[in-house]
């Protein structure tokens, strides 16, 4: 019987489960597919602090990046997950947007993200394809980049080969059905292949975190928003130095429209494609692929970057962040069912995240002070909500 059954295998799941062996805890995870078949398959890889609002995301995000940079660090070169340090570039196109995206930096500064403002005749030293006439922008170097599927199966890896204190087991295919109670406690997992006990519960489903919760009768208002990936042929050359944004992204992460939303988001990758984002729609679980909104990606980027208008778009992607409608992750025990610790509803932000969320998650599960005040992130503010 493990001290601890993770439902879900995504980085999200994947970091909850590598701290809580770390910290001692039998661990066994649990995922109806495969590693990263959720939304950490479908997305980007950016660990970001330029997008965070100050306050507790930005906190989350600092913290998250230094735990990012240390796991990187403790594995072989890039962390064996195509860790790159590379920065974030965000991008005014005039100088309205240039002064709210300085005075944006301003505030994020005191709690300590790093960032240099770039004048616009500046900005062809950091990217030297930019487009001309750009008013400015923020160089934010601790922006860095993984990638996702990597980084999720290598950290379920080392929490399995490492420790020697707590063990780190696997279970792909299979699908948690329903909660075990014991009263109100829940004391493990039903699932498709049979009961499994443990001694606490994470619920780790991302997107599906709210059809956990339900099973358990508690609400967590976790929704689909749909976003889409271009992916080019690959490059030779080192075209795109940073990660390069557009202010209007900044706009859209926080914004809580339904409708269509898509700001140029470009980042080149070490095997040579780069990629395109960003849209975002609530539209529910819906895959048809959308031409209009790829079109609409590919011409923001070329704007961006109009060297881009040369290569091919080889393939597109999409999938399904985990909206909540403060835009702040669940992390954290739940209030009514004891036992059940929710670490799920990172929206788009969810790779960034994910380190942080797992070792806050594993000293909850320790008994622990957690390392930062986790009251904002509680799943009882949706209870609170409700009453
Ligand atoms: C287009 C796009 C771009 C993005 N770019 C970035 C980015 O650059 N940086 C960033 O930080 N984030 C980004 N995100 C968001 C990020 O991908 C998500 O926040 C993150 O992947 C969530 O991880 P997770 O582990 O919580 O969920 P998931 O990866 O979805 O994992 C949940 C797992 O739970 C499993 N599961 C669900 N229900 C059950 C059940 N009943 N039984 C068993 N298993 C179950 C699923 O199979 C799944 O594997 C992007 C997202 C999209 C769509």
């Amino acid at each position: 019987m493990p001290d601890v059954v993770v439902i879900g295998a995504g980085a999200v799941g994947a970091a909850c489960a590598y701290y809580a062996a770390r910290a001692g805890l039998d661990t066994l995870v649990v995922d109806r597919g495969s590693v990263a078949a959720g939304t950490t398959g479908a997305g980007e890889g950016n660990v970001l602090v330029s997008d965070k609002a100050p306050g507790p995301e930005l906190a989350l995000a600092l913290l998250s990046r230094d735990l990012w940079l240390g796991l990187a660090e403790d594995g072989v070169g890039d962390g064996g997950f195509e860790y790159e340090p590379k920065g974030g570039l965000v991008v005014a196109r005039t100088p309205h947007e240039l002064a709210a995206l300085t005075a944006l930096a301003g505030a994020q500064a005191e709690q300590g993200a790093e960032h240099v403002v770039v004048p616009a005749d500046a900005l062809t030293d950091h990217e030297p394809h930019l487009a001309p006439g750009l008013a400015g922008g923020v160089l934010y170097p601790q922006d860095a980049q993984v990638q996702p599927a990597l980084a999720a199966a290598r950290l379920i890896r080392r929490g399995a080969e490492r420790f020697g204190r707590g063990t780190l087991m696997l279970r792909t295919g299979v699908t948690v059905t329903g909660l075990l109670r014991a009263g109100e406690r829940v004391t493990g997992v039903a699932t498709d292949h049979g009961d499994i006990l443990a001694g606490a519960v994470v619920n780790a489903a991302g997107t599906w975190g709210g059809e956990i919760a339900a099973m358990a009768g508690t609400p967590l208002p976790i929704l689909p928003r749909r976003g889409f990936v271009l992916v080019t042929e690959p490059i030779r050359e080192p075209l795109i130095r940073h990660k390069v944004y557009t202010a209007a992204y900044v706009t859209d992460v926080a914004s809580d429209s339904e409708d269509l939303e898509t700001s140029a988001v470009v980042e080149a990758t070490p095997s040579g494609p780069v990629l395109v984002g960003a849209s975002r729609e609530r539209v529910g679980f819906d895959r048809t692929t959308s031409v209009p909104v790829l079109e609409r990606l590919a011409r923001q980027a070329v704007e961006l970057f109009p060297v881009l208008a040369g290569l091919r778009a080889i393939r597109a992607y999409c999938g399904f962040r985990p909206y909540c409608p403060d835009h702040l992750p669940v992390i954290g025990q739940d209030p009514a069912v004891p036992g059940l610790h929710h670490a799920c509803g990172h929206e788009g932000a969810g790779i960034g995240l994910a380190p942080a969320t797992g070792h806050l998650i594993a000293q909850t599960l320790t008994g622990a002070v957690p390392d930062l005040d986790l009251r904002p992130f509680l799943p009882g503010r949706f209870q609170e909500a409700r009453r």
